[in-house]
């Protein structure tokens, strides 16, 4: 561990809390924007994890998991340096919304550019100057749109630390998820870092207990890699899936699921209906083999095609 972390220009001496405002760009309004950043240096070894919320600037549940954190102290550590980013597009937050202002997804542009969009250039100063001095990260979600996540982690099974991390945490679920290109994720994976992908409810909706397991499992985590003595132990035994698709809408129309989100479902269980406004149809839609649904569309009017339910599944269970 370096006696002085460099960090965007500055420089953090062991034992030291700080933090850094991370200027990218003004609003048209020439209202300077800094993306904060807040790090807790301890004055022993240890390794460096990043807790990284508000990629998606909609997404409310990892700012108050990070928020949370920070107020109990809960995330200082007895070694090593923990670098809290509770809000990382700040310019979604002010306008509620999953993207930049000009429509761009952060997560859809890393390793970003420094003469790109303003998402790209978001990506581009994250993967240059916080990527490389970080050991380990958690990046916080929630379902993007009306959809809601039950809580879980989501991470690359074929790097088997990203496993091990995972159990660490010890979320209801995890979720065996390949990377896209161009995500935080991928770019992380590339150089080495692990990077684990927590999501809890959906957009622009406190979710309190998947708040709390998040603040719990970083604990947990924590205490995992030295950082910390004492994390309280849970109950949680995760679910390990390797194996997740969507089940789409066979039709449009009025969309109300009858399941909840966690369950266990049986083959050709009846997890929604589809009705029209007047009364005419119904569609049944019907688990395909035995699984378990971890995201839910709460948008009660639908069109055919569009995704209803995220479901989770090992190969023994499709028969
Ligand atoms: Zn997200």
């Amino acid at each position: 561990m370096p006696d002085v972390l460099k960090l965007c220009g500055n420089y953090i001496e062991r034992g030291e809390n700080r933090i850094i405002n991370l200027n990218i760009a003004r609003l048209p309004s020439a209202t300077k924007i800094d993306i904060p950043i807040h790090v807790f240096r301890s004055k022993n070894d240890g390794p460096v994890l990043l807790l990284l919320a508000g990629l998606h600037g909609d997404e409310i549940n990892g700012i108050e998991i990070i928020r949370k954190s920070m107020v109990s102290g809960s995330i200082i550590p007895k070694r090593g340096t923990v670098i809290a980013i509770p809000i990382l597009n700040i310019f979604g937050f002010v306008y509620f919304s999953r993207e930049t202002p000009d429509g761009k997804d952060i997560n859809r542009s890393f390793p970003g550019g420094e003469g790109g969009s303003l998402a790209s250039m978001i990506a581009y100063q994250f993967t240059n100057d916080i990527l490389p001095i970080i050991d380990y990260g958690v990046d916080f979600h929630t379902g993007g749109e009306s959809k809601s996540n039950y809580p879980q982690i989501r991470c690359d099974f074929s790097v088997e630390k990203n496993l091990e991390l995972a159990k660490a945490f010890a979320p209801p679920m995890i979720i065996n998820s390949q990377l896209m290109d161009k995500t935080i994720r991928k770019t992380a994976q590339k150089a080495g870092k692990p990077l684990l992908v927590y999501e809890t409810g959906e957009s622009l909706r406190l979710d309190l207990p998947g708040i709390e397991e998040g603040i719990a499992g970083t604990r947990r985590l924590m205490k995992y890699l030295g950082m910390i003595d004492q994390a309280k132990p849970t109950d949680n035994v995760p679910l390990i899936l390797e194996k997740n698709s969507w089940l789409r809408s066979k039709a449009s129309g009025l969309f109300r699921p009858t399941v909840q989100l966690g369950e266990k479902v049986k083959k050709r269980q009846v997890l929604g209906v589809i009705n029209d406004p007047y009364g005419e149809f119904e569609v049944k839609i019907k688990a395909p083999h035995e699984c378990y649904v971890f995201g839910v569309n709460n948008m009660p009017v639908v069109h055919q095609g569009e995704a209803l339910f995220h479901i989770g599944f090992n190969n023994d269970m499709r028969s």
